[in-house]
């Protein structure tokens, strides 16, 4: 047996800089027929959001993803760029498709490596950045579902991406949107201080649970799931829907945005130098994640 040291020093906690709220995100329908894309994102530094409609998902060797092919024929994937800020809106009618220009098979299938939709947010780190973090990105596959004449986003599963490590969550238990009949606001907050709003999925389980808060009081004691008792491998820390969000929108002028913004960015600071002292992984554990650098810019 490890002592206690041994154990919570293999554990990695990843804060995510930028996250698609996956559950907010919905395909709206306007008036001529053309769809839209409607979410909410939250990014400490600058970010981008790319849509690759009909896309080849190409991976290198060490299965991380690289690029998004689209056929020559189709639109080509569009990029929108936003300023840092916590619960922002993605604007309506910025991204908007035809599905006409489409094959309707090619919306509504996925195989192997092709999806009908891929959203993925990337963070643009600032040139005075000094954190640790140099790629901190999400992306989220999905198809869409017809029904009668209107289409519906589906969502298939998550990656994020931090540095050069990759992680594949197909579906988070314990969020709306998921399989668990997750409806009354007591399942939003933390099963273990029940104050604070759930922002941490525990790997391999993939119970979304903890705050971040009690995330590393769990991997300084039994480093076990509190829900399923699974031992921990790497806490990642994102940001789901959460009533706080709901009020904030409400009344929160943009300079306050920018303060929220701007405290995020100095705590994830913070987090980044905790972040180096804390995830010294096992030598099988690196091998396994090391790979090229992503080349996901655009
Ligand atoms: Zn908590
Ligand atoms: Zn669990």
């Amino acid at each position: 047996m490890n002592g206690v040291d041994d154990t919570t020093s293999q554990v990695a906690v990843l804060k995510m800089h930028s996250s698609i709220r996956r559950d907010t995100i919905k395909l709206v329908k306007d008036e001529e027929g053309k769809y839209y894309f409607s979410l909410q994102f939250d990014s400490v530094y600058n970010c981008a959001i790319t849509f690759h409609l009909c896309s080849q998902e190409l991976k290198n060797d060490k299965n991380i993803p690289l690029h998004f092919v689209t056929a020559p024929d189709l639109p080509s994937p569009s990029q929108y760029k936003f300023e840092a800020g916590i619960g922002q809106d993605f604007p309506p009618k910025l991204s908007m498709f035809n599905p006409s220009d489409y094959n309707q098979d090619s919306l509504t299938e996925a195989k192997d490596d092709y999806y009908p939709i891929v959203v993925m947010i990337e963070t643009n780190y600032p040139k005075d950045y000094k954190g640790k973090a140099k790629n901190s990105s999400q992306i989220v596959y999905g198809s869409f579902k017809l029904e009668g004449y209107d289409y519906s986003f589906h969502c298939i599963k998550t990656k994020f991406l931090f540095n050069k490590r990759m992680f594949d969550i197909g579906e988070i238990f314990g969020v709306e949107g998921g399989t668990s009949n997750i409806v009354n606001d007591n399942n939003k907050l933390c099963v273990i201080c029940f104050t604070n709003d759930k922002d941490t999925v525990v790997l391999p389980c993939r119970h979304m649970c903890l705050c971040m808060e009690c995330s590393q009081i769990v991997r300084r004691q039994s480093n076990n799931c509190p829900i399923c008792r699974t031992k921990v491998s790497t806490f990642i820390q994102i940001k789901e829907k959460s009533k706080e969000d709901e009020r904030n929108k409400e009344s929160i002028s943009d300079a306050k945005k920018k303060e929220v913004a701007e405290k995020a960015a100095n705590d994830a600071m913070k987090d980044d130098n905790e972040e180096e002292m804390s995830s010294d992984e096992p030598e099988e554990n690196k091998d396994s994640h090391r790979a090229n650098t992503p080349d996901l810019d655009v």
